[in-house]
């Protein structure tokens, strides 16, 4: 076996580490807005609204336009191709509102999961062909970051052997690509949480996908440093007889992240996967505050449990623009405490109550 290896060059490496650290650094997180059209409309369509271009824009200007104050606590945020090339009502390039905030725009790279042959409804991701020419593009048009989703199922026969491989090694092509084009790419190898499984099992399935893949990472000599590791929290699945508390949730993804990922690796920015808000910073907040060794940083990248009372108190009128974007910095304020571990359960309650925002065999 050749041991010849070649890492990006200095310069790359600490734009790179640069880049990873600012979006975790401390108190800070990512909001994921990077629904693609189709995700949008469903979003769109639970207030009444049409999905077009026009309804997309507005929305996304909504959040982008929020007070400065949200850049206290949302270091990163993540684009859908299209919304990277709107504009405000004034003029104001999308990502030029995000640098006014000191937010970091991102982009969603990855063109959606396709189904693997011979498998149990598994799949695996599209969007290699063409990336390297696309980060150049996005690094230029201002992008720093990238997110590609992965999905792995837990049911009787899966996650296979099959899919645990294949979704692990086109995670670490698309990172080698994106560190080549000065982009960290954002390493997201989702577990579903359907299922009636328990959350031993949801652990066990978590440690053996995060160990492929950071065996894929090493392989293809992607520069640790520079990365962020975007997992699922450790839960039961969502129709298991019970429901398992945070401090639970808490031990067995921390153990599972000590288990798998190396130190090197600067943070840790979970998704939400259909928690409700509240549970989704009560769960963070535990997280953070689980005794035991906790070499990275431990943050949010929410998409749903960041925007759903926001998109609830817009409901598409001008007149509750302000309202909404109240809701997403009451949000944004709880998940930042929560990475720090200083959220008061219950302190923040927002428009959608403690509604669950799962999303069967959910797609982005
Ligand atoms: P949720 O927080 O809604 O799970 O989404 C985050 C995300 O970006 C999934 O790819």
């Amino acid at each position: 076996m050749s041991s010849y290896f070649n890492y990006p060059d200095e310069a790359m490496q600490d734009e790179l580490r640069r880049i990873a650290n600012a979006i975790v650094c401390p108190g800070k997180g990512i909001l994921a807005a990077d629904e693609s059209v189709g995700t949008m409309g469903k979003r769109l369509q639970d207030i009444g609204q049409e999905n077009t271009e026009e309804n997309r824009r507005k929305y996304r200007q909504l959040l982008f336009t929020t007070d400065k104050s949200i850049g206290d606590y949302i270091s990163g945020v993540i684009l859908f191709h299209e919304t990277l090339y709107q504009k405000s009502d004034d003029g104001t390039p999308f990502p030029e509102l995000l640098k006014q905030r000191g937010i970091i725009p991102g982009i969603k790279v990855d063109t959606g999961v396709v189904p693997l042959m011979g498998t149990d409804g598994e799949g695996t991701t599209q969007g290699l062909d063409d990336l390297g020419k696309r980060c150049a593009q996005y690094k230029k048009d201002g992008c720093h970051f990238a997110k590609w989703r992965c999905v792995l199922k837990i049911q009787k026969h899966t996650p296979t052997y099959q899919a645990i491989m294949e979704n692990a090694n086109v995670l670490a092509r698309y990172a080698s690509i994106c560190q080549m084009n000065g982009i960290v790419p954002i390493v997201e190898p989702e577990i579903l949480p359907d299922g009636d499984h328990d959350i031993v099992r949801c652990q066990k399935v978590t440690e053996t996908v995060l160990s492929f893949v950071y065996k894929a990472l090493a392989d293809h000599h992607v520069f640790l440093e520079g990365t962020l590791l975007k997992p699922n929290m450790v839960t039961g699945g969502m129709s298991h007889a019970c429901k398992f508390g945070p401090e639970d949730v808490a031990r067995a993804t921390v153990t599972a992240l000590q288990r798998t990922v190396p130190p090197a690796v600067p943070g840790v920015t979970f998704l939400s996967g259909g928690q409700s808000e509240e549970e989704a910073s009560v769960n963070l907040n535990a997280i953070n505050q689980c005794e035991g060794k906790k070499p990275w940083a431990l943050s949010f990248s929410f998409g749903r449990a960041l925007q759903a009372s926001v998109l609830k108190a817009w409901g598409g009128k001008d007149d509750n623009v302000c309202a909404a974007q109240e809701e997403l910095l009451k949000r944004a304020k709880a998940n930042s405490q929560a990475s720090l571990g200083k959220y008061q359960a219950g302190t923040v309650s927002g428009t959608a109550g403690d509604s669950g925002n799962f999303v069967k065999n959910h797609t982005y």
